[in-house]
């Protein structure tokens, strides 16, 4: 028995992750195993009944589940708040009280997408990669940090413990994909980096198994867009995965398909990249792949069950080469198909 706590949040929130769970229903019916989902409020939608975007009971609700489903939080009724109880806040808040230390983005592009790409089809055909960024340390919470009216400054900060579980989670992957890790860092400049060096080394002796190359940044955000097929896991700090990860999700195609994972010690959660999409909520317009492909990484991930989750990608796949496009990835002149189209596709194409 599985428990998922599922918060779909605000805007397009709710419609993908009803389609997220749908997935979910079809696959525990087709194998027999029990799926049990709890609701709760997150974000503006939580603001609204409770006057507080992250509960206590909602967070105590993710601390005791198998997993996560996050769909979206955020909209333009809930900007003018301030800082503290604005959806961003909650999301960091409940990423550092699950002790989320590592980020996973992959990038993968479908075969039917190809065109979708802003590189050429040869260059992103066949890409499959996926970036385990640290989430929880570097320059983003380093002290000290501020500024005044003459100076700015901030801190990268790394300690061992912080470099040694991300770089073993990266290997433990390599070991299931494609046994290359590429760790990534800017040591020609940056002694935090050459702690992250030494430390991945390290590490790297426990995998022997695994090819280990290292990159420096600006070398990594040039050698993704001119031949990203080189790469299989991604490993990097703070700063640098997010944007290398971003630049990683773009080369795909859209906002819409573009899952992620975020796993602790002891707890994990996924949910689609994009944000609430407050100019299509409510139309049954959005795109669900991200979370229903956020749904293929729990099963990676936190059940251990990759067959499955090559099912939910097969599933996908099978749909986008059906011919079917949501608004965001259709081309013109071609016709969408709406969030439960969408849905209803892939549930068809998982089999009974
Ligand atoms: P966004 O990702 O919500 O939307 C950007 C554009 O992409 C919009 O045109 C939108 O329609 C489109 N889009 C996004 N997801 C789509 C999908 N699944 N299908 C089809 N089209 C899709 O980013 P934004 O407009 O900058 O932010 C809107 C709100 O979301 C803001 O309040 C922001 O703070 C919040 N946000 C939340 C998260 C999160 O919950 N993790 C992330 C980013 C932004």
């Amino acid at each position: 028995m599985y428990k998922i706590v599922s918060i779909p949040g605000d805007g397009i929130g709710p419609e993908v992750v009803a389609g997220a769970l749908e997935i979910l229903n079809r696959l525990s019916q087709k194998h027999g195993f029990e799926i049990v989902v709890e609701e709760h409020p997150f974000g503006g939608a939580s603001y609204d009944l409770h006057g507080e975007m992250l509960t206590d009971e909602t967070l105590e609700a993710c601390r005791n589940c198998d997993a996560v489903l996050l769909g979206a939080v955020g909209g333009p009724k809930w900007e003018s708040l301030p800082h503290e109880h604005k959806p961003e806040a909650a999301l960091l808040k409940i990423r550092r009280e699950l002790g989320l230390f590592a980020n996973l983005r992959p990038a993968k592009v479908y075969d039917a997408l190809v065109e979708a790409s802003s590189l050429k089809a040869d260059v992103v055909g066949g890409t499959d990669f996926i970036v385990f960024r640290e989430l929880t340390g570097g320059i983003y919470f380093g002290q000290p940090r501020g500024y005044d009216e003459n100076k700015g400054w901030n801190t990268m900060v790394y300690e061992r413990y912080e470099v040694e579980r991300i770089a073993r989670i990266a290997f433990e992957a390599a070991q299931k994909r494609g046994g290359k890790v590429t760790s990534i860092d800017k040591a020609n400049v940056l002694e935090v980096s050459q702690l992250w060096r030494n430390v991945v080394h390290e590490v790297h002796r426990d995998f022997p198994e695994i090819e280990l190359s290292d990159m420096y940044v600006d070398n990594a955000a040039m050698q993704i867009v001119r031949n990203p097929k080189q790469f299989d896991v991604i490993v990097t700090g703070n700063l640098f995965g997010d944007i290398l990860s971003d630049i990683a999700g773009m080369i795909t195609g859209s906002l819409g398909m573009l899952p992620s994972a975020s796993i602790g010690k002891s707890h994990a959660l996924y949910e689609p990249i994009h944000g609430s999409a407050p100019d299509i909520a409510g139309q049954n317009r959005a795109n669900p792949i991200a979370t229903i492909a956020s749904v293929a990484m729990m099963f990676e991930h936190s059940f251990c069950m990759p067959d499955i989750a090559d099912e939910i990608y097969g599933a996908i796949e099978a749909t986008l080469a059906e011919g079917l496009r949501t608004a965001d990835i259709a081309n013109t002149g071609r016709s969408a198909v709406s969030t439960t189209e969408m849905t209803a596709a892939i549930v068809r194409n998982l089999g009974a």
